[in-house]
């Protein structure tokens, strides 16, 4: 019989990778506890129409990306192919965003319907930042803050950069938008097949177009820049002024733009040359109008999204990792000790929590389980035999360094995987 295999650009983590996603998701998490954030959890499914309104109709992501299907009840559902609008939705509906600030995560997975390649997957997964009730440049300077710090501990800040701009107001985009679509109109026959069609749906994703010929006509045109209004030309100053305050190295990027309809004011990627045309690995900006567009009580917003994989693909391509182990103790029993070894096990662990002790299961020859110990990773093998477990002692082999093996009593040898943990 053929055998089932798993959906096209979703994939399975396996054990050997796992341990690295467990080491990227805690130095996250220890970053964002950091800066004082607290985790929020929602569904990984939501009613379509939260997506339509909040993405935006015209958008590559509700165009042609999303997961959509009919319930049993005829309900249209989608699974999430991003967190903020889902954010939005539970803050408002537990009343998270009345009279008060906040500073969130969540992390998990994410399903877009896109073509699977190295780093771009049809589950992937992401962790996002969002912040509500503040409108000053002082919390968009923190959330670059805390990705840059974040970039730093990975060992990962050589090989990212960070691109910032100011899409300004609501209303000087669309005055820029006008201006834009004009100018292009008179030159549409120069502009590359994919601009042509945002010509019409969504203009100002032309200004992110790989095209040359596309970005050369786009020198000459209108700049988002000479559109802005007053206070977004000051946020954004005041933005780089504590950017540069901060030592976060940046630079200003004049056609970065976002896909999604909801930004306003900062908009941000931190990008990588190391992946590709997969480059962005972080982004996120402002979005003032979202809240109230959903229905709630106006409410400035600021948030940011990394994505996992590709801080992944970075950390194995261009970062010093840590040593990542499963064991650091194997114990060997070897003759009739099963219940002495099983015992004397649980009091290791019970005194030590930290340390990773593996019990041999099974029996077999001493030879056996000590190539099993050496293959496991552990630094000690605790060894009991048949006359160890008589005498209550126990026999030490170091297997990673050059040191006669040891008999111990069993009060000591907790003392001395004491010492192994203090040292890693
Ligand atoms: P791209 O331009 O690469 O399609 P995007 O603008 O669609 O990215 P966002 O919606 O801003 O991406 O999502 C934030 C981050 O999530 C991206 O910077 C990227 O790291 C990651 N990401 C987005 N889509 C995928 C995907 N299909 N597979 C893996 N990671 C993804
Ligand atoms: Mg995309």
């Amino acid at each position: 019989m053929k055998k089932i295999q798993a959906i096209r650009g979703m994939n399975d983590t396996l054990p050997e990778d796992s341990l690295l996603w467990q080491y990227l998701e805690s130095v996250i998490k220890q970053t964002l506890a950091g800066f004082g954030y607290r985790e929020i959890r929602f569904p990984i499914m939501e009613k379509t129409e939260l997506f339509k309104r909040s993405i935006g109709e015209v958008t590559d992501i509700v165009e042609k990306e999303m997961y959509t299907f009919l319930d049993r009840n005829e309900e249209s559902l989608t699974l999430r192919p991003e967190g903020t609008a889902s954010c939005v939705r539970a803050c408002e509906e537990h009343g998270l965003l009345y009279n008060q600030t906040q500073r969130l995560w969540y992390m998990g997975p994410m399903f877009r319907y896109e073509k699977p390649q190295k780093g771009r997957y049809r589950q992937f997964h992401q962790v996002g930042i969002e912040t509500y009730g503040l409108d000053g440049p002082d919390i968009d300077a923190e959330l670059l803050l805390l990705s840059f710090e974040l970039f730093k501990k990975l060992g990962l800040d050589h090989c990212v950069e960070l691109q910032i701009n100011s899409l300004g107001s609501e209303a000087a985009r669309a005055e820029f938008r006008n201006a834009l679509v004009a100018y292009l109109q008179d030159h549409k026959d120069a502009l590359d097949e994919d601009s042509q069609r945002r010509l019409e749906t969504n203009p100002l994703r032309i200004l992110d177009s790989k095209s040359q010929s596309t970005q050369r006509l786009l020198d000459q045109g209108p700049s988002l820049e000479d559109y802005l209004d007053t206070e977004s030309r000051q946020h954004f100053a005041e933005l780089t002024q504590l950017l540069d305050a901060c030592a976060v190295p940046y630079s200003i990027n004049r056609r970065l733009v976002r896909g999604l309809d909801y930004y306003s004011r900062t908009a941000f990627e931190w990008v990588t040359d190391k992946l590709g045309a997969q480059s962005a690995v972080c982004a996120g900006g402002r979005y003032d109008n979202l809240v109230a567009q959903l229905g709630g009580k106006a409410t400035p917003a600021v948030g940011f999204a990394i994505g996992l994989e590709r801080l992944l693909l970075l950390l194995q391509a261009e970062a010093e990792l840590p040593a990542l182990k499963t064991v650091d103790v194997y114990m060997a029993a070897v003759g009739d000790v099963q219940s002495a070894a099983l015992g004397l096990a649980a009091r290791v662990r019970h005194a030590l929590p930290e340390l990773k002790l593996f019990m041999h299961c099974g029996g077999g020859s001493f030879k056996n389980q000590l190539k099993k110990a050496d293959k496991s990773g552990a630094d000690v093998a605790l060894i009991l035999g048949e006359d160890e477990a008589a005498a209550n002692t126990i026999a030490v082999k170091f297997l990673r360094e050059d040191r006669p093996q040891q008999t111990l009593s069993q009060g000591d040898v907790i003392d001395l995987l004491a010492g192994l943990i203090i040292k890693n």
